[in-house]
């Protein structure tokens, strides 16, 4: 039997995209590869967001000269965000059999064909409507009862800063229907929690039907118990989405809600389209109306001209929200970008220590909310084994990661969790009762 392997880097997006590659391949027969040594296709699926994850790909496809060497039958194949923009980037690698785009994946089955034949390059940039170009296709899912939906592609925004709308696209929306569909499927193969996935999810609109719609509509597939979406931007994210989240049951209380900055100048800058005030503005009415919610958001440290004061800026945001969980990243210029013609005038040493003292607020403020679930009992959908193998682990409704002693019976089962110590990143806990089903249990 062929064997496959991939390797995923960037976004959930990246990751869904890997999943549905790999769903068409085991449709044709393929099995998994535990390596790319025993793989027959290797396939590389690239982020171009950051400068780390786009140096860590070239490194990898680098490393694959070896394996073409001893194997040549062996395709190679590199896709996804960094061919799209910079097909050269790729092409020098002379052992890449295949190139390939964001909007080409769907086709996997017959470029792997060709590319068996002839090198192959084949990079689309197509504004074709999504449900015209990406057929329901089932994943591969790695995990039994968690898994992601793409509602919703590309992006019209041009933050100064970020190469997304240039290799994802204009901004298109699965329609209703299709997700629906595809949801029912899952839940079919034993699903109970779904992430709509979109690259700013809460712009979501087909003709009509809104973010606040679809979750409407999704959360009335049958077996599916939980419901999430990201990731949110503050533009989009609207007094209507938030009272969906208020009214049903089903979508989980955990909103992830980029602010970036804090400084208004620096939102300009970054062409982020809104005020410190109005991002707290809607944090506050999100608390207001869902009290439990856990935010999370991202944080660009050390952007073009950022002073002390506009850095004080975002901390004051941060102290003000109270965050759960925040990823913060040292601004670096990316290819093709506006941002990228501006001076990259903060020093290094400087970005550095900013994101320490943010990264520092924002574990402060976790391990706060974290302490509070000490001797609580939480409900927890296990996920699977925790990455040292040992114990388990799953997430509460509103995100929090919890590992506990168990054993694989409990996989993809809802679980009463007492929490015996906690951490800024993940609580443990012990097994109370298994639960049949939360909503059932709910009435
Ligand atoms: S909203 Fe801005 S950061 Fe987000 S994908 Fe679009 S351009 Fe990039």
């Amino acid at each position: 039997m062929k064997k496959f392997y991939i390797k995923t880097f960037g976004c959930q997006m990246n990751v869904n995209d890997s999943e549905k590659i790999a769903g068409i391949l085991r449709d044709l027969g393929y099995e998994k590869a535990g390596s790319p040594e025993e793989a027959d296709v290797i396939i590389v699926n690239t982020c171009s967001v950051r400068a780390k994850p786009d140096n860590k790909a070239y490194s990898f496809i680098g490393n694959l000269k070896r394996i073409k060497k001893e194997k040549p039958d062996t395709i190679i194949a590199v896709g996804g965000c960094v061919p799209q923009k910079e097909k050269k980037s790729i092409l020098r690698f002379e052992h890449v059999d295949l190139v390939f785009g964001t909007f080409n994946f769907m086709k996997i089955d017959e470029l792997i064909e060709r590319a068996r034949k002839e090198r192959v390059v084949e990079v689309l940039n197509s504004k074709i409507r999504e449900e015209d170009r990406v057929p329901l296709i089932d994943s591969y899912l790695e995990n039994v009862c968690v898994a992601y939906v793409t509602v919703q592609r590309g992006c019209n925004r041009f933050c100064t800063y970020c190469i997304v709308p240039f290799t994802r696209g204009r901004e298109r929306s699965v329609k209703p229907e299709l997700v629906v569909q595809e949801v029912k499927r899952l839940a079919e193969r034993g699903v109970k929690e779904v992430h709509l996935l979109g690259q700013n999810v809460d712009f979501y609109n087909y003709e009509g039907t809104d973010l606040a719609d679809l979750l409407y509509m999704v959360s009335e597939v049958e077996g599916i118990e939980r419901i999430r979406f990201t990731t949110s931007h503050p533009c989009g994210f609207s007094r209507k989405i938030v009272e969906a989240m208020r009214d049903i049951e089903k979508v989980c209380p955990y909103v992830h809600l980029p602010p970036q900055s804090g400084s208004n100048r620096i939102l300009e800058k970054m062409n982020r389209g809104y005020t410190k005030e109005e991002y707290i503005e809607k944090v506050m009415m999100l608390k207001e109306e869902v009290p439990e919610v856990a935010l999370s958001g991202d944080f660009i440290v050390g952007f073009p001209t950022e002073t002390v004061e506009d850095f004080e800026e975002t901390l004051s945001l941060v102290e003000t929200c109270v965050f759960d969980q925040g990823f913060v990243f040292e601004y670096s210029p990316r290819p093709f970008t506006k941002a990228s013609t501006f001076k990259d005038d903060v020093p290094k040493e400087e970005k550095n220590r900013r994101l320490q003292e943010l990264q520092n607020l924002l574990k402060t403020q976790a391990e706060e909310k974290n302490r509070k679930r000490l001797g609580k009992v939480e409900e927890v959908l296990v996920e699977g084994w925790s990455p040292k193998g040992k114990e388990l682990s799953g997430r509460t409704r509103d995100n929090k990661l919890v590992v506990f002693d168990g054993d694989e019976s409990l996989i993809g089962e809802f679980v009463d969790i007492e929490i015996t110590e906690t951490s800024p990143f993940f609580l443990k806990g012990k097994v109370l009762e298994r639960v049949e089903s939360i909503l059932a249990r709910k009435g």
